[in-house]
């Protein structure tokens, strides 16, 4: 399927995978029902959703689907009322899913805990009265500092289900950084842990908190609950701190469940924080639940004997709605893993996969590149033959990455759903469906329902093959409905180009509408007058055969304008193949050049390591031009 070239732009992926027909014949959406979808959607776009929106249980049904006579504000099923965990919780208790494992969790040392939906429907109302008791209400905050344990799972759920909303801080987070969100979002109530084990160690959370609260604001963090999760010995604060296992011991299991206007907040979350400080996306009851529940039954294709295993920490958007809402609203089973990827060896994940057969596994690149640097003989030696599906997030995967992903973990049989979205999308915008055609390297196409399109700077549609900013043309249910206390922040997304929210991502779209993302709009290097995505001469370098991992930044150029950078992790072997680290980078800059043409010009070429990266894996670009500018560390 040949691409319109531009100068400067890379050769067109051109292979193609097609499912297999059982895949088709099964599949929750068929191709005619896809056809449809995309003709409803496109013919009447909130009717579309409004459709979505009825697989679902409502207290109260909307007013109108969409109110959009305020823009940017859009507000989705207002006059509406329900509560995710009604539909993610409570209305399993009066169907066959009743006693049907929500919940697989496995601790880095190898124990295993499960909870059936009833189970965890109990524990949540515990914690929810708990919480109750402790005077937190509707629209309260309530931290959570948590690691990948079930309680987790249960305090996002029991405080969703009493109307408060839940400001997850990622447990790798320092201590700094969880005073922040603490005094930020005002929060009486944190949930933490007081620990956990990952890579082979104790980590001491209490620790942690204790210093991040140090000096909090006064009015804050006024209780503490403590899970048990390492019997460590912390230090346990009265009256501050309480545990929670004692706390649910006298809570009834049974809770009563707050009825939400749809647009009340569920939780506050932040972004990674790839291109600076992190912001604080807010997301509400009715839209989001919509959104997550419909793109993880259609996107993800679930089904009653499905086994979802999602490697996102749950401190992450990925796990909010792919790890727990979407498995949870639609009735499947996750599994939650505790510790590192890659322990106590790199078939850790693949064991995981075997002992439980799971049948979809959604990862992210920076995983998928560490699987691939220890070699296929890890899931070889596993069987893990019950997968279907596979999936990635947060960072472009790459033709030869995806190809990895498909032959050693999918066994060239099951499609690799590229997905893209972002904290603040919420849920799942461009990716294929487990019927597209499949072509390596590519997100696929906007799924039915997102107005997805690639702009010049003065928003006008650019022609397929020509790179461009990504753009989303119309609202849609599981996007953000603010930024915590930061009304102009939020705006700032329509405004850069007025009347579309502006994704910040650099993309190409082939002519079969292909979405091909290039990178950062941020990090974009302009070689002679070529915008070319960081993605692209990254996906570049990493086809060659010692390269494990790479990034690139734009160096100033007098004649170019700006030329290119590459950091590079080379596979073991380069120095049996190269006289010295000046030969191999020579090789690397003919490499680019034959993959991409003359025109992108790698000037400098360091060997690294590892890559600086976000708590949530994505390599920090930004950290290596400082370092640049500081004097740079080369090779
Ligand atoms: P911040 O907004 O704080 O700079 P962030 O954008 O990394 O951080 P997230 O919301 O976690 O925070 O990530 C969303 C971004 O991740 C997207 O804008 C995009 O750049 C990247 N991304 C997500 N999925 C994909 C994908 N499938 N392919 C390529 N890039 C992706
Ligand atoms: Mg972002």
């Amino acid at each position: 399927m040949p691409t319109t070239e531009t100068p400067g732009a890379p050769p067109a992926e051109e292979r193609v995978f097609r499912p297999a027909p059982s895949t088709v014949i099964e599949a929750n959406v068929k191709p005619a029902e896809l056809v449809e979808a995309y003709r409803l959607a496109a013919a009447d776009h909130p009717g579309y959703w409004e459709q979505a929106a009825l697989e679902l249980e409502w207290h109260r049904k909307w007013d109108a689907v969409l109110d959009d006579s305020r823009p940017p504000v859009y507000r989705w099923f207002p006059g509406a009322r329900t509560n995710i965990v009604h539909n993610a919780l409570d209305r399993h208790v009066h169907i066959w899913t009743k006693n049907k494992l929500a919940l697989i969790w496995e601790g880095e040392a190898g124990d295993c805990r499960k909870f059936t939906y009833f189970e965890l429907y109990r524990e949540v109302n515990r914690l929810a009265g708990a919480l109750r008791a402790l005077g937190v209400g509707r629209g309260d905050r309530v931290c959570l500092y948590m690691p990948p344990i079930p309680e987790t799972v249960v305090a996002m759920l029991a405080t969703a289900k009493i109307g408060a909303v839940h400001v997850f801080v990622f447990a790798g987070y320092a201590a700094k950084f969880l005073r922040e969100r603490v005094n930020e979002a005002g929060a009486k109530v944190l949930v933490t842990a007081d620990g956990f084990y990952r890579g082979g160690k104790l980590i001491n959370l209490k620790a942690v908190v204790d210093e991040g609260l140090a000096d909090a604001r006064p009015d804050v963090a006024e209780t503490v609950v403590v899970v048990r999760r390492t019997g460590g010995d912390i230090d346990m604060q009265e009256p501050r701190d309480l545990y929670y296992h004692d706390l649910l011991r006298q809570e009834s299991p049974e809770a009563a469940t707050e009825i939400m206007e749809a647009g009340e907040p569920l939780f506050w979350l932040p972004t990674s924080g790839t291109t600076g400080k992190p912001k604080s996306v807010v997301h509400s009851h009715g839209g989001y639940m919509v959104g997550a529940h419909h793109t993880f039954r259609t996107v993800f294709d679930i089904k009653p004997t499905d086994i979802h295993f999602c490697t996102a920490d749950p401190g992450w958007i990925t796990g909010h709605t792919y790890g727990v809402y979407g498995p949870l609203l639609t009735g499947a089973t996750v599994i939650l893993y505790e510790g590192h990827p890659l322990y106590p060896q790199a078939d850790r994940l693949p064991a995981i996969i075997e002992r439980y057969g799971a049948t979809i596994f959604y990862a992210t690149p920076t995983l998928i590149r560490m699987l691939m640097r220890y070699g296929p003989q890890y899931p070889k030696n596993r069987d893990i033959s019950t997968l279907r599906l596979l999936g990635s997030v947060g960072e472009p995967l790459g033709p030869d990455a995806w190809m990895w992903l498909y032959k050693h973990i999918g066994r060239s049989n099951c499609p690799v759903l590229d997905t893209w979205w972002q904290t603040e999308t919420g849920m799942a915008m461009l990716s294929p469906m487990p019927i597209s055609l499949l072509k390596p390297g590519s997100v696929g196409k906007a799924l039915p329902g997102v107005a997805a399109d690639v702009v010049d700077e003065d928003g006008r549609p650019v022609p397929p093959g020509q790179s461009g900013f990504l753009v989303l043309g119309k609202p849609w249910p599981g996007m953000l409905t603010g930024l915590a206390g930061d009304d102009a922040a939020y705006a700032a997304y329509w405004e850069k180009i007025p009347g579309v929210y502006f994704a910040g991502d650099l993309a190409r779209r082939d002519e079969d509408g292909y979405f091909w993302i290039q990178g950062r709009a941020d990090d974009v290097l302009n070689i002679a007058g070529h915008r070319i995505g960081t993605a692209e001469v990254e996906a570049a370098l990493c086809s060659h055969r010692f390269v494990a991992d790479a990034a690139v930044i734009g160096l100033p150029d007098k004649i170019k304008g700006e030329v290119a950078k590459a950091f590079v992790v080379p596979s073991p072997q380069w120095q049996e193949a190269y006289a010295d680290a000046d030969a191999f980078a020579s090789d690397l800059r003919a490499h680019v050049r034959r993959e991409l043409g003359p025109i992108v010009i790698v000037r400098a070429v360091a060997l690294r390591e590892s890559l600086p990266r976000t708590h949530s894996g994505k390599i920090l670009r930004r950290v290596l031009r400082e370092e640049e500018e500081a004097g740079g560390k080369l090779f």
